[in-house]
């Protein structure tokens, strides 16, 4: 009898501790889980748009002024930012999936967009222009392109202006490098994208083609963040501001546009 009742007491205490010890272990398995979610912001961009985000071979991570950008920003919000490459096609589909948290990816802020994505307050300053080969002189300006084949990245501002282009022959690619290939192979007339990447691609040594004054449209880059988080839409604005202010910014600009640079 004396024995039932230690075993029984025994079972009881042993039980209360199980019971116990699970819920702490669950509690802490919570907490554990709420940090690291605020922890990682989980980017992504088209990893073919240099100066803004490219691989070198002869680095470990994605270099770019919006890769140096996004992890300003990390820094600033004290979170560690993890980076992924997807087709620019499939970013805006990625964010809205939620496997990602935010693009940065030389994306223009526009109101198609906006019915999709948050935006965080415009980083870059940037618009269209075109390339052609170095030795074609019928193509000056935008109004040229009226019956030309054009190439463009799909799922740009580029393809959606060119687009509006009287009989104009739009052949949307993959990337940029790929457009810029096609039109050195004599396949296009010309090339639309955005100036700062076709000022890039030439200054590094693309050469037999230039790229043309005209511009086609101003058009500012911004930070795409799912709809369901106007939270981190404020904390990457703050960051921004703060990176503004203290001349960080400032620093990420000069390391990818200064004069020298370029050159
Ligand atoms: N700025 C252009 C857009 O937003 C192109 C961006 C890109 O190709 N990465 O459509």
């Amino acid at each position: 009898m004396k024995l039932k009742k230690i075993l029984c007491a025994l079972t009881a205490a042993f039980m209360a501790m199980t019971i116990l010890a699970g819920c702490g272990g669950e509690k802490k398995e919570a907490d554990n889980k709420a940090k690291n979610e605020m922890k990682v912001i989980r980017a992504a961009g088209s990893i073919d748009f240099a100066p803004f985000e490219f691989q070198d071979e002869t680095k470990k991570e994605y270099q770019g002024f919006d890769m140096d950008l996004i992890r300003a920003l990390g820094k600033e919000m004290g979170v560690k930012v993890e980076i992924s490459n997807i087709a620019f096609d499939g970013l805006i589909p990625a964010l809205e999936a939620g496997n990602i948290d935010v693009i940065i990816s030389g994306m223009t802020i526009n109101d198609a967009r906006k019915k999709k994505v948050l935006f965080s307050d415009p980083y870059y300053e940037s618009g269209l222009t075109m390339v052609v080969a170095a030795n074609n002189n019928n193509i000056k300006a935008f109004k040229d392109l009226e019956g030309k084949k054009v190439a463009v990245q799909i799922g740009t501002t580029s393809a959606a202006e060119v687009r509006k282009i009287k009989d104009v022959k739009i052949v949307e690619l993959d990337t940029p490098s790929i457009c810029f290939m096609e039109l050195k192979a004599g396949n296009v007339d010309a090339v639309v994208n955005d100036r700062p990447v076709n000022d890039y691609f030439i200054s590094r040594g693309f050469d037999g083609v230039k790229s043309l004054p005209d511009r086609l449209t101003a058009e500012d880059y911004g930070i795409a963040i799912n709809k369901k988080n106007p939270e981190l839409q404020k904390k990457i604005n703050a960051a921004l501001k703060k990176l503004k202010e203290n001349g960080e910014y400032q620093k990420i600009f000069d390391k990818w546009f200064s004069a020298k640079r370029e050159k």
